[in-house]
């Protein structure tokens, strides 16, 4: 990891600069749609990214910082949040966004699909909120976000890793919204359903037919409609929202 750009110093949360936000796997899908929402709205915004550095929304590069970062590196991480640190200061939101499917009935799933999964989606989101909690706690302020799924209630077959990553999103999310909801933090998931995005491109075009089919409203999310809702919970109308489970699925997951 390295910031791809050369630091204006620290900026305190408390100057009116806009708040730090960090959103793992920001360069592209509803990490991307989640980054340029949070920049719109006026917060410094920086993405991990392992491929190009992204471009900036809207080409405004002064709240936009891209950081090197492959989740399943813990030096990586490590550094990625020291980089930020130095650029701005402390993370005040921290969205958990990064994640791989690597589909396969589980007869043929061996341990390196499950492993792969493991380590990017639920280990990579402990990283990310372990390095991040402790200087939250100090500023007594925080919000986490975790981007799990419907696949985690759903069970979709060929998804016996992922699922059970995204649902153990979901319990690491209210254990730690229990034990930081003292100091100001929330800790909350998003549940998206079909989003119309690299990893549901995927797939083909007959299964995400068969997919979107499922689905009450009919259709697949565009990322900014999942965006808007990770927006919601990083903001002050959340302030009383934590531990909670928003299903943004269009009606998919509905009941379970
Ligand atoms: P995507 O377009 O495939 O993007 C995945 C993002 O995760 C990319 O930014 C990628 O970074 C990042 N990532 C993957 N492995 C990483 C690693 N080891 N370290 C750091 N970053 C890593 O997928 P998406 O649909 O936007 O997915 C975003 C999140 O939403 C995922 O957690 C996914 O499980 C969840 N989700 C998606 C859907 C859907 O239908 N699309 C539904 C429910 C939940 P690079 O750009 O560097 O590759």
């Amino acid at each position: 990891m390295t910031p791809e750009r050369t630091a204006p110093g620290h900026a305190a949360a408390e100057t009116g600069e806009g708040r730090v936000v960090l959103v793992t796997g920001g360069a592209r899908g509803i990490g991307a749609a989640c980054a340029a929402g949070v920049h719109a709205r006026g917060d410094r915004v920086a993405v991990t990214h392992r491929g190009d550095p992204p471009e900036a929304p809207r080409g405004d590069g002064r709240r936009y910082l891209p950081l090197r970062c492959d989740v399943t590196e813990p030096a990586e991480v490590e550094a990625a949040f020291v980089a930020l640190e130095e650029h701005w200061g402390p993370a005040e939101v921290v969205v958990a966004n990064a994640g791989i499917t690597r589909d396969a009935l589980l007869v043929r799933m061996g341990e390196e699909l499950w492993q792969e999964v493991v380590d990017t989606n639920l280990t990579g989101a402990y990283r990310v909120a372990r390095r991040a909690v402790s200087k939250m706690i100090r500023l007594r302020r925080g919000r986490m976000v975790f981007v799990s799924s419907v696949g985690a209630f759903l069970g979709v077959p060929g998804q016996v890793n992922y699922a059970a990553t995204k649902a153990g999103m979901v319990g690491m999310a209210r254990a730690l919204a229990r034990e930081v909801a003292s100091r100001g933090i929330t800790v909350n998931v998003v549940a998206p359903g079909v989003v119309a995005t690299d990893m549901t491109a995927a797939l083909g075009g007959e299964r995400f037919a068969q997919l979107t089919a499922m689905v009450p409203l009919g259709r697949a999310a565009t990322p900014e409609e999942v965006a808007a809702c990770i927006g919601f919970l990083c903001s002050e109308d959340a302030s009383y929202v934590t531990g909670a489970v928003l299903p943004v699925d269009g009606g998919l997951g509905m009941g379970l």
